[in-house]
Parts: structure tokens; C-alpha cells; sequence
């Protein structure tokens, strides 16, 4: 017979937004629930994957920075000890022209040939000049950055490099959505630079970064999944849900089982969550988002790291030379993200695809781990797609073509990038709603769509703050306030809280 199962609040998905959801439940020890999970691995889009031959690759570049305490303080508890995590500054260049330009590119022109440094100050100076006499804001992405850095670098970094990673023309993307993630130079400091011959500070939110020691970015998800209690988690076959019945408040899973809930708060992407409830309104709405797809390539190479790559963490590609648009350097974030030196490994090829000699041989090892979109707008061929990349390394003196190469990756990832479309924020002011009347929370990356607020250290607290609005209808801010919550710390929640705080001390007296 088949099992029914019952509880207030049914967390669909083990990523990040589920995790923060179970986490904020956990703690409040109040309505009954349950998490559950069609992988039998925690983490979603922010686990990793291990090659045969032991080189870890994460789903693209994922760097921690962290707007939240609450976060911070979950990381901090299923990560606690110092030898959990490497911190690393972030080294970061654009290549272009043969060049490694500093990030971000628009900062740092002085790098350029004189002849580029002079059409893009010309630019920049022109750009400047509109902005004192405009009147009306940008209607899209690629007018936002004509006025910001002026059409030169749009023409030779922006427009190429965004297409590369979105997988969209920046002219059908909106501008509403950059807050603090582009940055706007300042005329007066960039020409100083270029005369001085200087090149710009670190810039932005994450100059510095931690990395788990350990298993890649999933392994922070394991660990925090870890600080769940058993009985509350179903991953696997048994977490699986093939149908959400939203009249009934049900969902059936694979085995069979039937969850009855009162409230859902779902992390499935929208668009696939709207067609398992056969919602025809939903599904009408849903077709108005758009989204990019991801390839993850991953090439392990034997020696050691070269001098030219020292300790470069993520680095960008603009041009058509290679098909990827990011590149980081996976290896250096963390000794065990490749197998030790005394591994013996046979050389599958050469970098330039020529044979070699077989045997097996230890290393040292390193590893490049590199990011390819693709969408209707910028199809990609699956099947050449890694030696294209591999060319593409090679182009780029990434690699040089007699490298040793002991390991290949390659995995597609359907929905990797929200794209923040034109219609994206009128879809979504319905379909959120829609769904929200039929008791149904649906949050994080695809589940509430919004990139501006899909990170992990976001996509958590969606899911902390689906939770309190649940149990006592709290403001969503991150869903609701994207640039409220970058511009300021969130130090308000903590995992220990209130009352909690006294509970704690008095056991750790009783204990003493
Ligand atoms: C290329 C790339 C680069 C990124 N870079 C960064 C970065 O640098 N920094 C950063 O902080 N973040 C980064 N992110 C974002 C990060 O991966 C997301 O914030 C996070 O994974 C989103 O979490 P989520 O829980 O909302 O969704 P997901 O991680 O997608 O989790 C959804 C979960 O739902 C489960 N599920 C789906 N269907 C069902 C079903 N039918 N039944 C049961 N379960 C189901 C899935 O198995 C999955 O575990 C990046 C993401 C990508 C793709």
C-alpha cells in the first residue's frame, strides 16, 4: 500500500533554498515539516562532481561572498574549524589582444594598446558628456553600458563578453537588475591611470573569498544537509516528486508516497514546478521567462602549475578565440581539488590532440575548470564542445599544445543562468502571486528567478525568509528588495537567537 504522509510545511529541494528553509525550521522547532530531494546528494547547482580520475569540479565558478550573518552563521556551523577553508584573494584578469587586463577590464584600460586606451577615454569622454544632459534612464542592458563605460568598451569587452556569458544580446536584457554588479569607472581616475601608467585596486563586493578545504562548494551543502536531523530529509527515489496537486495540497513521489502538506515551498525551477501541477496559467506565464543553459568543462593536466597562470583564481574571455567565457583555475582553490602528486595517471592526449605514451605516471597535477552558456540565441555543438575548449586553452596560452592532459569533464546544466529578460519582472509580478494564493512559496534561483538575488548566500535566505513569512508573515526582503539587501550587511537574523541565546548558555553552564 501506499504511504500518506503529513506535515505543515513541505521544503521541496536540498539546494541552497531548501537548505536555508529546513535550517530556519529547524531552529524554530514550530509547524511540522519536511525536506525532501530527487538527488541523494544535497546542493543542487551548488554541488560538485569528481572525475574518475579525482579532479573535483564545482557547477562553474562559485565564489562565496556573503550579505547575510545568518549565512555566514550556518556556514560557520557545519564548517567550524579554521583547517575547513582556505581564504584566497581574488586574482582575476579579462584576456584581450594577447593581453591578461586586470579586473574589471573598464578599471584598468591603461593595460591596452595606445591606440585602444585612446578610443576608449574618447568614448568614455562622450559618455560622460550625454550623461549631463540625459533625461531618461536606459531601456536595456547594452544602452545601460554604453552610458557607464561609453561605446568603445562596450563595442571591444561588454557586449562580446555579456553575449559569452548569457547567451543573450545585452539589448534584450533589462538594466534594473545591476546594482553593485558592474563596475562603473570613475573618468578622472582612469585617465590618471593611463597617463601614470597604473593599473586600478581591487574592486567590488568579493576581493577576498573562503573555499571549502574539502569536496568543493557541495561540500558546504553536505555539511549544512548534515546539521538536519535524519528523519526530516528524503533524498533519493523516496524525495523525488512527479506531481503537485495545489486544490488538494498534495505531491505524489516516485515510490508512491504521498505528502499532504499546508504550505509548499517549492525550489524546483518555476517553469517545470507549473507544468507538474498543470497549472495552465502558470505554464502560460512561465513561458515569458527566459533561461541560459551551462556547460561545465573540466581538463586535468600533469606538471607543475606554470609560471604564467601562478596564482590567477578566475579569468574572463571576451573574444571568439574560445568558446568559454570564464576559466578558474580550480586547483588553486584547494590542494585536494586534484589527485596528490603520487597518483599514477596515463596521459589521455596531448593538449594539441596528438597521442602519448600511456603509461601510467605520477604527477603533480593541476586543473582548469571552464564555463560555456548556450540558449536558442547561441546554440552549442555538445559533441565538439570539448575539443573546441580544449583549442580554445591553447589559443589563449592557457595551456601549452604538448601539456599532458590526464583528465577531460563535460556536463550540461539545462537551467544555469536566470536571464533577466525584458518581460522577466512582468511575468514574474503574476506568476509569484499566482502561485502564493494557492499556498505555494516557490523561491531561489529558477524558483523565483530573479540573478540578481540567485547566489547561494541569497538563494539561503529566500528560503530562511519563505520560512518566517510562513509562521508569521515577515517581509521577504531578498525576494521583494534585491538592492535593499546588497547594499547593506543583514546582520538581523542569527542561527542562535533571542531566547536561544540564554537556553545555550545555561546548558553550557549545567554542562561545566
Ligand atoms: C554557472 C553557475 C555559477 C554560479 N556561481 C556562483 C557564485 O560564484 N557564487 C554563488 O554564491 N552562487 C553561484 N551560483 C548560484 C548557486 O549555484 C545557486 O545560488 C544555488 O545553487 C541555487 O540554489 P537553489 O536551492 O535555489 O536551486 P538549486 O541549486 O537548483 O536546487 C534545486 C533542488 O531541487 C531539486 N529538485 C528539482 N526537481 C525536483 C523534483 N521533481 N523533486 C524533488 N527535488 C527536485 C534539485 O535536485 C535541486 O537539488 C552559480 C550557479 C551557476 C549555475
Amino acid at each position: 500500500m501506499c504511504k500518506e504522509l503529513n506535515v505543515d510545511v513541505l521544503v521541496i529541494g536540498a539546494g541552497p533554498t531548501g537548505l536555508g528553509a529546513a535550517k530556519r525550521l529547524n531552529q524554530i522547532n514550530g509547524p511540522s515539516w519536511l525536506i525532501i530531494d530527487s538527488n541523494t546528494k544535497p546542493g543542487g547547482l551548488a554541488s560538485t562532481d569528481t572525475t574518475p580520475e579525482g579532479f573535483l569540479y564545482d557547477v562553474g565558478g562559485h565564489v562565496i561572498f556573503s550579505h547575510y550573518k545568518y549565512f555566514d552563521d550556518c556556514l560557520d556551523e557545519a564548517l567550524p574549524k579554521e583547517s575547513d577553508w582556505y581564504t584566497h584573494q581574488r586574482i582575476s584578469y579579462c584576456r584581450y589582444k594577447g593581453l591578461w587586463v586586470p579586473y574589471p577590464f573598464q578599471n584598468n584600460i591603461s593595460i591596452l594598446s595606445k591606440d585602444d586606451q585612446v578610443k576608449c577615454i574618447d568614448a568614455l569622454i562622450d559618455a560622460a558628456l550625454d550623461a549631463r544632459v540625459a533625461n531618461t534612464k536606459p531601456q536595456n542592458f547594452d544602452e545601460w553600458n554604453i552610458r557607464n563605460v561609453g561605446a568603445e568598451i562596450t563595442n571591444i569587452f561588454m557586449r562580446p563578453y555579456n553575449f559569452k556569458v548569457w547567451a543573450v544580446p545585452p539589448s534584450q536584457m533589462q538594466c534594473s537588475w545591476l546594482g553593485e554588479r558592474v563596475a562603473a569607472p570613475n573618468l578622472k581616475s582612469l585617465v590618471n591611470n593611463v597617463i601614470m601608467n597604473k593599473v586600478a585596486g581591487n574592486w567590488g563586493p568579493n576581493a577576498t573569498f573562503r573555499f571549502p578545504a574539502r569536496d568543493g562548494t557541495g561540500g558546504i551543502w553536505t555539511a549544512v544537509a548534515g546539521t538536519i536531523p535524519d528523519h526530516k530529509k528524503r533524498f533519493g527515489k523516496t524525495g523525488s516528486v512527479t506531481k503537485v496537486n495545489a486544490i488538494g495540497h498534495k505531491v505524489k513521489l516516485e515510490d508512491g508516497t504521498t505528502i499532504k502538506y499546508g504550505k509548499l515551498i517549492s525550489t524546483i525551477a518555476v517553469d517545470s514546478l507549473v507544468e507538474m501541477m498543470g497549472d495552465s496559467r502558470g505554464v502560460k506565464l512561465s513561458k515569458e521567462l527566459f533561461y541560459s543553459s551551462t556547460n561545465v568543462i573540466g581538463v586535468g593536466i600533469r606538471g607543475e602549475r606554470p609560471e604564467r597562470i601562478g596564482d590567477k583564481c578566475w579569468l574572463y574571455f571576451p573574444e571568439n578565440n574560445c568558446p568559454f567565457y570564464r576559466a578558474t583555475i580550480f586547483s588553486n582553490y584547494s590542494p585536494l581539488n586534484q589527485p596528490a602528486n603520487n597518483i599514477e595517471l596515463p596521459t589521455i592526449q596531448l593538449a594539441n590532440g596528438q597521442k602519448a605514451d600511456a603509461a601510467a605516471k605520477p604527477g603533480p597535477y593541476w586543473s582548469i575548470m571552464l564555463e560555456v552558456s548556450e540558449s536558442s540565441m547561441k546554440p552549442v555543438d555538445q559533441k565538439i564542445l570539448l575539443a573546441e575548449s580544449i583549442q580554445g586553452l591553447i589559443n589563449t596560452e592557457m595551456v601549452n599544445p604538448e601539456d599532458e592532459i590526464v583528465s577531460t569533464y563535460h556536463r550540461r546544466f539545462d537551467h544555469g543562468y536566470p536571464t533577466p529578460s525584458l518581460e522577466r519582472d512582468g511575468a514574474l509580478s503574476e506568476l509569484l502571486p499566482h502561485l502564493y494564493d494557492q499556498d505555494i512559496l516557490s523561491r531561489g534561483r529558477f524558483g523565483s528567478w530573479k540573478y540578481e538575488v540567485g547566489n547561494q548566500d541569497h538563494s539561503f535566505m529566500l528560503g530562511v525568509e519563505a520560512v518566517d513569512n510562513v509562521v508569521n508573515g515577515a517581509v521577504e526582503l531578498t525576494l521583494n528588495h534585491p538592492d535593499f539587501v546588497n547594499g547593506r550587511k543583514n546582520t538581523e537574523r542569527r542561527l542562535v537567537d533571542g531566547a536561544q541565546v540564554f537556553q545555550k548558555q545555561n546548558l553550557e553552564l549545567r554542562q561545566k
